[in-house]
């Protein structure tokens, strides 16, 4: 692999690619972003293209010389992985990090720490990592991978170049399941739109039984009555009481809705992430206007950012059940 096999964040390479071209990689770097989507994939990919022995001409990784072969194998002697145990990562993990720094790598053009989780860090763990990216060394690299920066001391923060990695597009992972999972496009396109942008979330989705839950879903949805306050609450509380389920069961009603708002102004059942429910979709978007169906999109994805916040879930599902048109 290198960074041509990444599945997205085209942007974010190029950048890479150049910096590396220049030959101005920074110490520390802080990827940050939605859990799975390739961010710690492109840490080791960094480390390789940094390390590799054609890095002059490629600035990519070979995937061939035997520092690229080593560090893809996780056999290098200079790139090191650190991770949480238990709950945080312990100080003890740092300050082996900093006994390492003290000589020089043994094979490597950079030595490099992948931690994962960073922000998993206790007091102590975070005040021993501060002092060793107050004491930067051009033989040594750190890339700090994390989905929730917000909870790493701003001491920490600024003293890493910052990267942020956007989810990824419904396009690439659907991609990424028809390439590499072998999925039929139907099914590669359903789970995509579910999956709010991670190949992760993807492959969690396809070993449920996602089809069963959709049908159960879109059945209830099709019964909901607006002059029937049990059926709203009866859907609120069919969309579940953990975070990941809600989750799930929202994408799904928004990839129901956005495939009406389609039905309405496209026609036809091509575009449809939902194909094979097309006749209940055309019946709905007869009976909703556009704009009802864009109030019901805005008012799911409104939802869904208040639940991220874990706001009280069951008041929030069924206020959003009580405002949808049906
Ligand atoms: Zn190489």
């Amino acid at each position: 692999m290198s960074f041509s096999h990444i599945y997205g964040h085209e942007q974010k390479i190029k950048i890479l690619k150049s910096t590396l071209a220049q030959k101005r990689m920074a110490h520390a770097y802080l990827f940050s972003g939605m859990e799975a989507i390739g961010k710690r994939t492109l840490a080791i990919e960094l480390v390789k293209a940094i390390n590799c022995d054609r890095a002059d001409d490629l600035h990519d990784a070979c995937d061939e010389c035997a520092s690229c072969r080593k560090i893809a194998k996780g056999s290098h002697p200079d790139v090191y992985p650190v991770h949480a145990e238990g709950q945080y990562i312990r100080i003890d993990a740092v300050r082996q990090m900093q006994e390492r720094t003290r000589c020089k790598p043994l094979e490597a053009k950079k030595r490099a720490f992948i931690i994962d989780d960073a922000d998993r860090m206790n007091e102590a763990s975070a005040n021993a990592l501060l002092k060793m990216l107050e004491e930067p060394s051009a033989v040594n690299i750190l890339i700090l991978v994390t989905a929730r920066p917000a909870s790493l001391p701003q001491t920490i923060l600024s003293r890493c170049q910052q990267m942020r990695f956007n989810p990824l597009s419904a396009e690439t992972v659907a991609r990424f399941l028809r390439t590499k999972m072998n999925l039929d496009e139907q099914r590669a396109g359903l789970l995509a739109a579910l999956s709010g942008g991670s190949i992760g979330n993807a492959l969690e989705l396809n070993n449920e039984d996602i089809i069963a839950y959709r049908t159960e879903l879109l059945d209830l949805l099709s019964r909901t009555d607006r002059n029937n306050p049990f059926s709203l609450i009866d859907l609120a509380s069919f969309l579940g009481s953990k975070k990941k389920e809600i989750g799930h069961g929202l994408h799904m009603m928004n990839s129901f809705f956005r495939d009406m708002l389609i039905v309405k102004e496209v026609g036809g059942n091509k575009m449809l992430i939902n194909r094979d429910y097309d006749a209940l979709i055309a019946a709905c978007a007869e009976r909703l206007s556009g704009e009802q169906i864009l109030h019901n999109i805005e008012q799911i994805e409104k939802a869904g950012a208040i639940i991220e916040q874990n706001v009280n879930k069951s008041l929030t599902l069924e206020a959003m059940a009580f405002k949808l048109n049906y």
